[in-house]
C-alpha cells in the first residue's frame, strides 16, 4: 500500500512538472536611454528601435529581455560584471571595444556630427580655436573630439564630457557650450524636437551592434539568429519606417 502510495504521489508530481509552465530564459539588456530614437524615455518608460529591436529578437529566439538604463561608459563594464547580458544602446562596433566583448552582426550605420544652438549662428568653426565642446562620456564622438581636435590642439577651449547626451544637449540650450558631437541619426532627432540645429557631418563610417560578455558564444549566436531573422521577416523594415 504503501509503495503504492509513493508511485501515485511520483506519478502526480511528474504530471504536476509536465504541466507547469516552462519559463523562458530572461536576459537583462543594458542602454542608456537618451539617445532617440534607438533608446529614450517616454513616459516612464524605455521605448525606441533598440527597445523593439531587442524584443522583436527575443521573441524569435524565444527568450525574455528586461531593460535596464545605466550611463553609457557602464555598460561594458556591467557585460564583464555580469550585470547585464546584452548591451543594445546604438553601440558602435570598435576594435578597442571588441578587444573585451563580442558584437553581433551590424544592424545600423551612422557618422558622427556636430550641433549648434539654434539662432547662435555657430558653424563647424567651433571645432576649432577657443570654444568648448560637449560630448558623452565614452562614445565615439568623445573619442573623436579626442583624437582629432584635443590631442591635436585643433580645439584650445574646453571639452565636458557628459553622462548623458540629454544634459549635453541641454547645456548647448543654456549656452554653457558651443557645440555637441554626437551620432548624426540622433544629433537629427534632437534638432527635430530641440532648439538646435545640425551644422556638419563627420564621416566616420560607424556600425552598431548588439554586444555581450566576451566568450558568451551561445547568447551571440541567438542574438545574431535573431536579428536575420528580423531583417528576412520585414520586421526591420518596419521598425526602420516607425522610427526614422
Ligand atoms: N555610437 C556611439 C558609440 O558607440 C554612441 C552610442 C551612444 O551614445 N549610445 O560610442
Amino acid at each position: 500500500m504503501k509503495k503504492c502510495l509513493f508511485y501515485l504521489s511520483v506519478i502526480a508530481l511528474a504530471l504536476f512538472v509536465s504541466v507547469a509552465p516552462v519559463s523562458a530564459k530572461t536576459y537583462v539588456v543594458g542602454t542608456s536611454a537618451g539617445f532617440p530614437p534607438f533608446e529614450y524615455i517616454q513616459e516612464g518608460k524605455i521605448v525606441g528601435f533598440d527597445v523593439d529591436l531587442m524584443k522583436a529578437i527575443a521573441e524569435s529566439q524565444g527568450f525574455e529581455v528586461k531593460f535596464q538604463d545605466i550611463s553609457f561608459d557602464s555598460l561594458i563594464p556591467g557585460l564583464n560584471a555580469g550585470t547585464i547580458d546584452i548591451v543594445a544602446a546604438g553601440m558602435t562596433i570598435t576594435e578597442e571595444r571588441a578587444k573585451v566583448v563580442d558584437f553581433t552582426e551590424p544592424y545600423y550605420s551612422a557618422n558622427q556630427a556636430l550641433l549648434v544652438k539654434e539662432g547662435s549662428g555657430n558653424t563647424l568653426t567651433v571645432l576649432f580655436g577657443n570654444h568648448n565642446i560637449a560630448v558623452q562620456t565614452g562614445t565615439t564622438g568623445d573619442l573623436w573630439v579626442e583624437e582629432n581636435l584635443e590631442k591635436t590642439g585643433i580645439l584650445t577651449g574646453k571639452v565636458t564630457r557628459f553622462d548623458t547626451f540629454v544634459l549635453a544637449i541641454q547645456d548647448l540650450i543654456n549656452g554653457n557650450v558651443d557645440g555637441v558631437v554626437l551620432d548624426t541619426p540622433v544629433a537629427k532627432r534632437y534638432a527635430a524636437e530641440k532648439p538646435v540645429v545640425m551644422v556638419a557631418e563627420i564621416i566616420t563610417g560607424e556600425q552598431y551592434g548588439l554586444a555581450v560578455a566576451k566568450g558568451n558564444k551561445e547568447l551571440l549566436e541567438k542574438l545574431n539568429k535573431g536579428l536575420e531573422e528580423v531583417k528576412t521577416s520585414g520586421k526591420m523594415d518596419e521598425l526602420l519606417k516607425k522610427y526614422f
